[in-house]
């Protein structure tokens, strides 16, 4: 009885290693997009060219934003997403210098992307083609940070945590709303992402030009820092342009929505619904030309491919993999970074 039970237990053994060595590891193929893009170091030099849609492509020809400028820092280095279309970069920089000459001491900058674009293992489902930035609310201190007060400084929501959906003007400043609606006014510049309750400020209080207001779109988060998303490049045939944003100044009954319940209950499962297993994205799923991205070559070095050819940079992570510990703590901060203040249903609404 004990032998032959032994013996069967062998056999399960034998056939599960067989199996394994049958299934053999994932092709590329059929591997998750994000981990072929999330382990990608460098961008591919070719001609810049973003490919897809703001949540679902890549970006050929990414160049790197300097961990430095003149009225920037670049934050949470180990994450590798400074990269961006060239005309993103040149945004920012333009940006960083008007943001000074409002009173703002400098910008912290966020994510933009992936070397290569594409979808990230942790954090956002925008942000795929080098046409997005995260611009912290927080302003740039007065010191250069280290790499490691980069990934250390926390989060600084602008909304209070015992109200619902109120910015908190403790916090919240004139400068605050100058820099928003700076960023709104550049013409490349479609959409510029918000809080509800920082939309709503911004109706409430905006003196200046208000047809502005209709390219700031209320999202859930967007409390601690404001999203930038810029149009398709004009001379790029592949790039998927996002639906124009309504006329006016979107200070009416789609903002007023956000205030309700709605936005912010659990989804009712339909009856009957079967549970759909979330699909994870592979490469057949993106546009054709990301193959070519992925597979293509590397510039010598990070500074090669770094903006104007970089400045005194510090990047004491950029140039190495994360450890694989150091993606548990990536979705930790994000998870902290956006828990306690909303409840955020899923799925979150696609404007994104
Ligand atoms: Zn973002």
């Amino acid at each position: 009885m004990h032998s032959s039970s032994s013996r069967l237990t062998a056999c399960l053994v034998a056939a599960g290693i067989a199996l394994t060595a049958l299934a053999g590891p994932l092709a590329a193929e059929d591997r998750p997009a994000k981990e072929l893009f999330g382990s990608m170091q460098l961008p591919a030099k070719m001609q810049p060219a973003s490919y897809g849609s703001y949540a679902k492509g890549c970006i050929a020809g990414a160049v790197a934003i300097p961990t430095d400028g003149p009225a920037w820092q670049a934050m949470r280095l180990s994450r590798n997403r400074r990269w961006g279309h060239p005309q993103m970069i040149a945004l920012l920089e333009q940006f960083s210098g008007d943001a000074r000459a409002l009173g703002w001491p400098g910008l912290l900058l966020g994510d933009i992307s992936q070397p290569r674009g594409g979808p990230m293992l942790s954090g956002h489902a925008s942000h795929q083609v080098g046409l997005d930035a995260d611009i912290w609310f927080t302003p740039m201190p007065n010191h250069r940070m280290s790499a490691q007060e980069r990934e250390a400084l926390p989060f600084t929501s602008m909304l209070r945590k015992d109200k619902f959906l109120t910015v908190d003007s403790r916090r919240w400043t004139d400068t605050h709303a100058k820099l928003v609606m700076k960023a709104a006014s550049y013409p490349q510049v479609e959409r510029v992402f918000v809080n509800p309750a920082i939309k709503k400020k911004l109706c409430d209080t905006w003196q200046g030009d208000r047809s502005l207001l209709g390219k700031v779109r209320p999202i859930y988060g967007h409390d601690e820092h404001f999203h930038i998303r810029i149009k398709c490049p004009q001379d790029v045939a592949g790039c998927k342009p996002q639906a124009r944003v309504p006329a006016g100044d979107g200070c009416d009954k789609s903002l007023a929505w956000w205030f309700t319940r709605e936005p912010w209950a659990k989804p009712t499962p339909k009856k009957d619904a079967k549970p759909v297993r979330p699909r994870y994205a592979t490469l057949a799923d993106l546009p054709k030309a990301c193959r070519a991205v992925l597979s293509g070559p590397s510039p010598a070095s990070e500074m090669e491919a770094t903006y104007r050819g970089g400045s005194g940079v510090a990047t004491a992570f950029s140039a190495e993999p994360a450890p694989s510990s150091g993606v548990e703590a990536i979705i930790a901060a994000d998870a902290a970074a956006t828990e306690g203040l909303v409840p955020i249903p899923v799925p979150r609404p696609l404007d994104q």
